[in-house]
């Protein structure tokens, strides 16, 4: 069984598809040093610069003081704090719904919204290109899956007026993973009121950076209904970590009593909480490090405008590189980190077979000299390939 295992592995290899892990030794940053030497990094989630904030570091260390280090028990049980219900009740307001519920991970957040809501009988439709934990919710639940081509509200409608199910739940990507670009929210809402469906918004990549003060991608489209059913993490611009589910009270309520990846887990350390809510007020106040990105993504594009390799429409910090072929993407990967730079190449499965990019990542604690470095490298090795 093991030379099955070695067989498959070498052929990952063989196809440029192998994955190595970074060991940082460093704290998350615009910077960060591995093997003892320092690097120029273009690939974290930290979009607003917060993952190594004093104040946060310091409300941990306060949160440890007052909470402990582990909650010791699930939310339903003994492990929900007085911090996680304070965070829960920002969240909500901060989004503008009226309730919120704390998750472990975006990953069980979209899978406890799924599997409480959905069931067999019932129909998910889906965009292509979401993100893979919307894809594998549907999986832990018996629910039909109907997937529709990237942004296209037409075949999404044929798709929802052929359905006989019972309830239905769009889901998508709020800013893609991947691409860096924006889900139609205003047509899908639009389609949701028309066929009576649920809108599940995936906002990993818009909660903190999009929107009045950050609130999300609600905020940006300007909208409000109680069909949206609201997931964001917290764990990529808020900079710390976890998820949260913010709805309707019905919904929030038939999560906590149904949802199993809300229930038979560990609550997380309370002190996570008490910084988040410090993460929270960071992310209203401090609307430079949003006008920074807005600089830092101008910057960048103007800078590849020339290129053969071809930046993906995206207005958001996420701005992916098109090169193709697999080993290419990984050959100017690695060629950037011999210049001390880190940009990751994404492969599939991750992406579509043939679209293999870098996957260059902006944060607001990047410089403009840091965006002219990037953009020097990547013009130079192009005129040696
Ligand atoms: C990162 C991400 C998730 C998962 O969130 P985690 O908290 O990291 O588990 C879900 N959806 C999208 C679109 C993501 O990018």
């Amino acid at each position: 069984m093991l030379f099955d295992l070695a067989k498959q592995l070498s052929s990952r290899e063989n196809e440029g598809l192998r994955r190595h892990r970074l060991i940082l030794e460093s704290p998350q940053y615009s910077h960060v040093t591995i093997a003892g030497r320092e690097y120029l990094a273009f690939c974290s989630n930290d979009y607003l610069g917060l993952a190594n904030h004093p104040e946060l570091v310091e409300a941990v260390c306060d949160g440890a003081r007052q909470y402990g280090v582990g909650a010791g028990a699930s939310h339903l049980i003994s492990g929900h704090s007085s911090a996680h219900h304070a965070l829960e009740s920002a969240l909500a307001s901060f989004t503008g719904f009226p309730q919120a519920l704390l998750f472990s991970t975006g990953y069980m957040a979209n899978a406890g919204v799924v599997t409480a809501l959905i069931d067999r009988g019932d129909a998910v439709f889906a965009d292509k290109l979401n993100h893979a934990s919307l894809n594998d919710a549907v999986l832990h639940s018996r629910v039909k899956l109907i997937r529709y081509p990237h942004l296209d509200l037409a075949a999404l409608e044929r798709r929802l007026a052929m359905s006989p199910a019972r309830r239905k739940l769009v889901m998508t990507d709020a800013v893609f993973s991947m691409d860096g670009d924006m889900a139609p929210v205003v047509g899908l809402l639009a389609l949701c009121d028309k066929y009576d469906a649920w809108l599940l918004l995936d906002d990993a990549h818009g909660f903190g950076v999009l929107g009045r003060q950050g609130r999300g991608v609600v905020s940006h489209f300007n909208i409000s209904s109680s069909r949206i059913i609201y997931m964001a993490t917290l764990g990529k611009a808020a900079g710390v970590f976890g998820a949260f589910v913010a709805a309707q009270a019905e919904i929030i309520e038939t999560l906590i009593q149904s949802a199993r990846s809300y229930i038979y887990t560990t609550a997380t350390p309370p002190l996570l909480s008490h910084a988040l809510l410090r993460s929270l007020t960071l992310i209203e106040q401090e609307e430079w490090r949003r006008e920074r990105l807005s600089q830092l993504i101008v910057q960048l594009r103007q800078g590849l405008q020339s290129l053969r390799w071809k930046l993906m429409p995206s207005a958001t910090p996420i701005q992916p590189l098109i090169i193709g072929r697999n080993d290419e993407a990984l050959q100017l990967s690695e060629a950037l980190r011999e210049r001390n730079i880190l940009v990751p190449a994404i492969r599939p499965p991750t992406v579509p077979q043939g679209t293999a990019r870098l996957r260059i990542s902006l944060s607001a604690l990047h410089s403009m000299e840091d965006v002219d470095q990037l953009t020097a490298a990547l013009r130079e090795l192009e005129s040696n390939s």
